[in-house]
């Protein structure tokens, strides 16, 4: 046993999939430094995740870009973008903030996931998700 020592151990924050599907909402995901990137492919859509559909009614995959769109340029949240890699520039990283993240079922591009997000003293918080 190692767990007597006064300084907790550092919780790596969950995978994307984890984070965006399996974890219940509200549960606080601590945000350290070396995690910088991993919330910004998040919130910039880099990612695919495997979820229940509720339109398709089975098991798809989802990432954060509409089925046979030829940019892949993220669509939609780059202003969210933009002001997280502000507070990334300006040294105030993980300041409290919230933003939004849509996942598009790779069946049908019309059926969506959308998931809020907060971010509360350096803490990563799913605050709610609803299928659209
Ligand atoms: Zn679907």
């Amino acid at each position: 046993m190692t767990t007597a020592t006064a300084k907790p151990a550092k919780i790596p924050l969950p995978s994307t999939q984890d984070i965006l599907v399996k974890n219940p909402p509200y549960e606080r995901m601590p945000i350290a430094e070396q995690d910088q990137a991993r919330i910004l492919d998040l919130v910039s859509g880099v990612f695919t995740v495997d979820c229940f559909c509720p339109k398709c009614k089975q098991n798809s995959t989802f990432s954060s870009y509409e089925k046979g769109s030829k940019n892949t340029t993220h669509r939609g949240e780059n202003s969210q973008l933009q002001m997280l890699t502000s507070l990334i520039g300006g040294g105030n990283w993980a300041n409290d903030c919230d933003f939004t993240i849509t996942m598009y079922c790779s069946r049908v591009s019309d059926h969506k996931l959308v998931v809020y997000v907060a971010i509360r003293d350096k803490c990563l918080i799913k605050v709610g998700q609803y299928a659209s």
